[in-house]
């Protein structure tokens, strides 16, 4: 690989950004990273508010096994990380039915004995999968190279290769039916809430080889991070700065100066302009195509948007809830047919005896469910009141089913502080606060790092295989591969 003095700006210290910036940088690129806000991590950054240190958007560690996308990425960094793994990921509760989510899926096998051979099979695919993705996946594949290294990877892992090729364009109801599992509610709400949050979308719509990975989740196994999940981040910098680069804060990018098919420039709304040699946006493409000025790619005006955004509280509570638990993971299912909108919640404590999280004796708490962001915007453009209210309502809606399960909830409170699709936009530059990466329905209809600039490449959850730290990671690798590989070309 040739990047040596390869001057690389990284606009946003996401995970995904600072991946692959600290790949690049591990490598002698020069590799500055621009971020609007004060501190790293994004969707995946820990914040201080109030006394308590809450995780923004993801909780939970994952990909930190061995062989895994984050165990890999420390050991080529290396970085420690502050990672341990949690003998329970999660508990899922709905209605009566209570499983703790554990390497052996013990309670779902109890609970479904009928899934036996469904979860066998997930298992097989699975770890096929893991093993495909290591060290990067060529996808989508651009040219013979991608194909033949895919292929290469595919032949070492046969004969299971050929055993996935059936699952390549199914769906998951297809795949449950395949096991008379589609009729039993209970399990397909168990599964659609799973990949709700993993997969961004339900059974019906969800792929079956996007599926069987996130699913694989409570095995490969959930990790604690020390400090909370910012600390990955916090990491990733370090990294950087280690290898020579830098990672400015408050720098908010403003604009992209090209000419052509070729960006050579940025700018900063504090008046900074730097040129680059390549520019990786850890952006979402409407972002991109709005900091381009890129009219063609741009329906800001759209509030049907396709993708979700999170409505998220961040409640500062007694613990006492949540040490009579084996988890600090909460997963709380309601009634309603649908899932988004307040009708499930994902719930993530700061670990109990972790000082610095929270003021003595109380934890720091992050509630998150699924929102459409256009309706926010509506009763944004209707006027405060409007606004106010709908956070009202859907703070109501969230604690009342956090509440059906764990009555004493509203006492526990000692704090509260919602965040909105609004917030989501303000605090990561994500055009309508589009948040948790893309509904993951197919494998060939996916993007790339790719943009219709030869030296821009994005990098983040927008890009395959999509969300989550793992994911975001293999994403980098991506961007990572196609930026050495135009570096050698030109120097060739
Ligand atoms: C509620 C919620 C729960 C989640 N739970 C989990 C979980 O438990 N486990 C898990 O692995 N994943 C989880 N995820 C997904 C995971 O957090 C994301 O997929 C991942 O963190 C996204 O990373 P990214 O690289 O796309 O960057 P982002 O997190 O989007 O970061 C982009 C960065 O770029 C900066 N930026 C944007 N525009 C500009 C600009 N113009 N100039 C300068 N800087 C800019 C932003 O400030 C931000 O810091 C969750 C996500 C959400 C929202």
């Amino acid at each position: 690989m040739e990047l040596k003095e390869l001057n690389v700006v990284v606009i946003g210290a996401g995970i995904g950004g600072l991946a692959a910036g600290a790949l690049l940088a591990s490598k002698g690129a020069l590799v500055t990273v621009l971020e609007a806000q004060e501190y790293p991590g994004g969707c995946a950054a820990t914040f201080s508010r109030n006394g308590y240190r809450f995780d923004a958007g993801a909780t939970i560690g994952c990909g930190f096994h061995s062989g895994g996308p984050m165990e890999i990425l420390g050991r080529d960094l290396g970085i420690v990380w502050p990672a341990s793994p949690e003998a329970v990921a999660w508990q899922y509760r709905h209605k009566a039915i209570h499983l703790d989510l554990a390497p052996d899926r013990f309670d779902i096998i109890k609970r479904f004995p009928h899934s036996k051979a469904f979860w066998s099979e997930q298992a097989t695919l699975s770890k096929l999968l893991w093993s495909l993705s290591e060290g990067g996946l060529s996808w989508p594949a651009k040219g013979p190279r991608d194909l033949a290294r895919l292929a290469g990877k595919a032949l070492r892992g046969l004969p299971g290769t050929l055993h996935l090729l059936k699952y390549i364009s199914s769906n998951v109801l297809d795949w449950l039916a395949s096991h008379s599992l589609d009729t039993d509610s209970d399990f397909v709400r168990f599964i659609d809430s799973q990949l709700l949050i993993s997969v961004q979308t339900t059974a019906r719509h969800a792929n079956a080889v996007n599926a069987a990975i996130a699913l694989d989740l409570p095995v490969s196994g959930a990790y604690t991070i020390r400090g909370g999940i910012g600390a990955v981040a916090d990491l990733l910098a370090a990294s950087i700065v280690k290898n020579g680069g830098a990672v400015l804060y408050g720098k908010n990018v403003n604009r992209i100066d090209s000419v052509q098919r070729q960006v050579f420039g940025l700018e900063t709304s504090d008046g900074s302009a730097l040129a680059a040699d390549i520019v990786l946006a850890n952006l979402t493409p409407l972002s991109l195509a709005r900091l381009a000025e890129d009219d063609i790619e741009l329906p800001v005006t759209n509030i049907e948007s396709k993708e979700w955004s999170a409505f998220v509280l961040y409640l500062g509570m007694d613990p006492e809830l949540f040490t009579a638990l084996s988890t600090n993971h909460i997963q709380v299912i309601g009634d309603g047919e649908e899932l988004a909108e307040g009708n499930s919640i994902f719930v993530s404590a700061s670990p109990t005896g972790e000082t610095g999280r929270a003021p003595e004796g109380l934890c720091a708490v992050t509630v998150s469910t699924h929102t459409r962001p256009g309706q926010w915007f509506e009763a944004r453009k209707s006027g405060e009141g409007a606004y106010t209210e709908l956070k009202r309502c859907y703070t109501e809606r969230v604690l009342d089913l956090f509440s059906l399960q764990f009555p004493s909830v509203r006492e526990a409170v000692r704090s509260m502080t919602a965040a909105t699709p609004l917030s989501w936009e303000r605090y990561t530059g994500r055009v309508m606060g589009c948040v948790g990466g893309y509904p993951q329905t197919s494998l060939f209809k996916v993007r790339g790092p790719r943009t219709r600039f030869d030296n821009l490449f994005l990098v983040g959850d927008s890009i395959f295989p999509g969300q989550s730290l793992p994911g975001v990671v293999t994403g980098a690798r991506r961007a990572v591969e196609l930026v050495a590989r135009q570096a050698s070309k030109k120097r060739g």
